[in-house]
């Protein structure tokens, strides 16, 4: 039995509801990633253009940041995704062994777990045993595990997500140190970081009900250390070398 059959409207309501939520994780979960990509390429490039680099070596310097970073940010997603989904799966194989098993039992637990949420012992009952009769191991995925089978997040998916989301991101300073003349370079990407950092705080915020003027601030002062620091570090590098 799949869950999209004969779903009554408080049901359609409440599976929008998780969409729309679930929509803007991936959103906000796209805004930190390209923040990283801003964040790590900026520091790598300014601090390679302090050194005095030419810009071909700001370009393979850039690119390799890039490539790194977004690699490594897609296999992380690939694997914490994959964990948690063997951890979903493993969970909902056990319960749906229980019901099995032991149809009594979950029925009980089922009514104890809408009293825990405040029904009486009645109606408890008479929706445990509606919600059992409909899908038994949506409800209990959904009210005991937390867990909503229809919407496991795809590995593959997430890790594409990330990977493109902190290319988005990187983009930004990569451009931004090899296009313009070198003397200008690296005021110019200072700035169009430090403006980028400002949208990607702000909508974090947003995403995230936070309040945006705090994430902006300190979105923006942790950027710009990244690159104080590293463009210090490669001024020192590049004047004891040569
Ligand atoms: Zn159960």
């Amino acid at each position: 039995m799949t869950a999209s059959q004969g779903q009554g409207p408080i049901e359609h309501g409440e599976a929008h509801n998780g969409a729309l939520g679930n929509r803007l994780n991936w959103l906000r979960a796209a805004v930190l990633g390209a923040n990283d990509g801003v964040v790590s390429t900026a520091g790598l490039v300014v601090g390679v253009a302090g050194a005095n680099a030419t810009s071909t070596e700001l370009l393979t310097a850039g690119l390799a940041g890039l490539l790194a970073g977004s690699l490594s940010m897609a296999a992380g997603e690939y694997v914490s995704v994959s964990t948690q989904r063997d951890a979903e799966q493993a969970a909902l194989a056990m319960e749906r062994r229980e019901l099995h098993l032991t149809p009594e039992a979950e029925l009980a637990e089922l009514t104890g777990l809408y009293e825990a949420k405040g029904l009486d012992p009645e109606l408890a009952h008479q929706v445990a045993v509606q919600l059992t009769a409909h899908d038994a191991l949506a409800a209990h995925a959904e009210t005991e595990l937390g867990i909503d089978p229809e919407a496991l997040t795809d590995p593959w998916h997430a890790a594409w997500a990330s990977f493109a989301a902190f290319t988005v991101g990187a983009l930004l300073p990569l451009l931004a140190i090899v296009l313009p003349p070198p003397t200008h370079r690296v005021w110019i990407t200072v700035v169009a970081v430090l403006a980028a950092l400002v949208v990607t705080g702000w909508a974090s915020a947003r995403l995230g009900g936070a309040d945006p003027r705090r994430a902006v601030l300190r979105n923006v002062l942790g950027g710009g250390i990244a690159m104080g620091v590293t463009y210090a570090v490669g001024a020192i590098l590049g004047a004891s070398t040569g």
